[in-house]
């Protein structure tokens, strides 16, 4: 393990500008305004535990205030502009993001704790892309003609046709994983379709979506059609997804929280998508060209700190090649640079808060009680990186499928390195937890890949890759890890609604 002390790198000065305008406000309506109740949260830089911003907490009325404004904009504004000036919008915003990569990516790097390298080569150029995706496709939603017979009324003649249109006010609540991102890729289908959004990020990171609510203003996005209202989760979160004036809530988050905000729809049968958690397999048989294997399982649990829906923290292993895998990544976990995510040469950042810190230093512990082995990782940073919330990459071996950090979602850096006999058997213990999000599949053997990504139960499936992810490409899960689905055409189905119009011709 190298440690690494903070290295001082040069902020951005659109970064230090932007962090000098205290206390960030909440956008409601186009204007940047402070919380009804007054009052501010801090917010932090995970990798020294420092306060590095005070931000506006909304709470209900303030949701009050931004609904208000997101149902005049829907039903003002923004139903008049045309398909093809919302598509030219949306083209502008992605290249604004695009002229601004370089200093979102350091804030989001600043607030989140993810390496630099992650959030500029991985979480900016995939917004900017899905920007530009949905620009594309707002000239393209529309409805059929259906050629009708109604059977009580034979010879009749009618004209039948769909027309596809927007739900109305979105509110999209959404993680700190890829703050950024996961606001883009809610908001690009969401106005792409012609609704209106209140953005809530998660409390621990709010700083990239207020600036993107800069950008959006800068775009000439007209006022009110995307509001953003930083707060918690019991407060602002709860307050959106009972609102009765809110359309329809997109939920990206733990599958407790998922729960939670069902129930609160039901007030006013708000429609719900949800993106939840996994506990995904990364399956590794043993004529799989191990090098590349043991790269993809190392990748798919330790990036972004483990911090990822999609992450691969079951990894199963055949028997014959079992030990050498194990060897391969305690060997590969200890020569990880840890270090803040701002100097370039920092493969691992720190986790998001001391909250998050705790959660995963608890399944450790359970691990050790349950009777697994602790092969490296399983502590804190230490020297200069003690201050932050640093924990160290971790490798289990001897764990049993019924363990908790065998079937719970830790959503940290901590891998269970599992030996499997047979290709049933490896199926019925992949398919073994309630989630159900992806799957890692590596093998030479092209039959042996497809007999197995048809026998798992997972909305992504991976053949000798892990975490791509596209914006054309479908994103949800199976089972709790939610319903719906994102990206592609198949979000439209999520932000719109069908109207169907009959027109008697006799
Ligand atoms: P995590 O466990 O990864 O922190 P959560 O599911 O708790 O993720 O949080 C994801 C998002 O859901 C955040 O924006 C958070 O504020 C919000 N949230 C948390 N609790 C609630 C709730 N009861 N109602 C609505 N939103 C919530």
């Amino acid at each position: 393990m190298t440690t690494t002390a903070p290295a001082t790198t040069q902020l951005h000065s659109d970064v230090t500008e932007f962090l000098s305008k205290q206390p960030h406000k909440l956008l409601i309506g186009g204007q940047w305004k402070e919380a009804v109740s007054g009052k501010t949260f801090d917010t932090y830089n995970p990798a020294t535990s420092e306060a590095i911003a005070k931000v506006a907490e909304a709470d209900k009325k303030d949701v009050d205030e931004a609904v208000k404004a997101a149902r005049k904009a829907f039903e003002g504004p923004w139903s008049k502009v045309t398909p093809s000036e919302r598509g030219r919008l949306l083209y502008k915003l992605a290249d604004l993001i695009e002229a601004h990569a370089d200093e979102l990516a350091q804030l989001e790097t600043l607030n989140n704790g993810k390496t630099i390298r992650e959030s500029r080569k991985g979480d900016l150029p995939l917004a900017v892309d899905l920007f530009r995706y949905y620009s594309g496709w707002t000239t393209k939603i529309h409805g059929e003609t259906i050629p009708v017979s109604v059977p009580y009324a034979p010879g009749a003649k009618f004209f039948h046709y769909t027309v596809r249109e927007p739900v109305g006010v979105i509110a999209a609540i959404i993680p700190w994983n890829f703050p950024f991102l996961m606001a883009i890729e809610r908001l690009a289908p969401a106005l792409a379709c012609g609704n209106t959004v209140v953005l809530k990020p998660a409390e621990q990171t709010p700083l990239s979506s207020l600036r993107l609510g800069e950008l959006i203003l800068e775009a000439g996005i007209p006022e009110g059609v995307v509001n953003v209202v930083p707060g918690f989760g019991p407060t602002a979160g709860a307050a959106l997804a009972a609102h009765p004036d809110v359309d329809k809530v997109t939920f990206t988050g733990s599958t407790e929280v998922g729960r939670e905000i069902i129930k609160a729809s039901a007030g006013n049968l708000k429609r719900v998508s949800l993106e939840l958690g996994g506990k995904s397999p990364n399956i590794i048989f043993a004529d799989a060209d191990i090098e590349a294997a043991v790269k993809g399982a190392f990748m798919g649990i330790f990036y972004n700190q483990g911090q990822c829906c999609s992450a691969g923290s079951r990894i199963f292993v055949e028997k014959s090649k079992y030990d050498e895998v194990v060897e391969a990544l305690v060997a590969k976990a200890k020569t990880v640079r840890q270090g803040p995510g701002l100097d370039s040469t920092t493969h691992m950042g720190p986790l998001v808060s001391q909250e998050q810190l705790d959660r995963v230093t608890g399944y450790v512990a359970s691990g050790k009680k349950e009777g697994a082995k602790l092969l490296c990782g399983g502590e804190r940073g230490d020297g200069a990186l003690s201050k932050g919330y640093f924990l160290k990459p971790t490798v289990f071996v001897d764990v049993k499928d019924e363990m908790k950090i065998a079937q719970e979602e830790i959503f940290g850096p901590v891998a269970t390195v599992m030996p499997f006999e047979s290709t049933e058997e490896l199926v019925a213990r992949a398919n073994g937890t309630v989630y159900g999000l992806v799957a890692g599949i590596w093998t030479k053997d092209i039959k042996k890949a497809f007999r197995t990504a048809n026998a798992l139960r997972a909305g992504t499936i991976w053949i000798n890759c892990y975490n791509f992810v596209d914006s054309a490409a479908p994103w949800g899960g199976y089972k709790q890890s939610g319903y719906g689905r994102e990206k592609g055409p198949y979000a439209l189905e999520l932000y719109t609604q069908l109207k169907s119009v009959w027109v008697d011709l006799n």
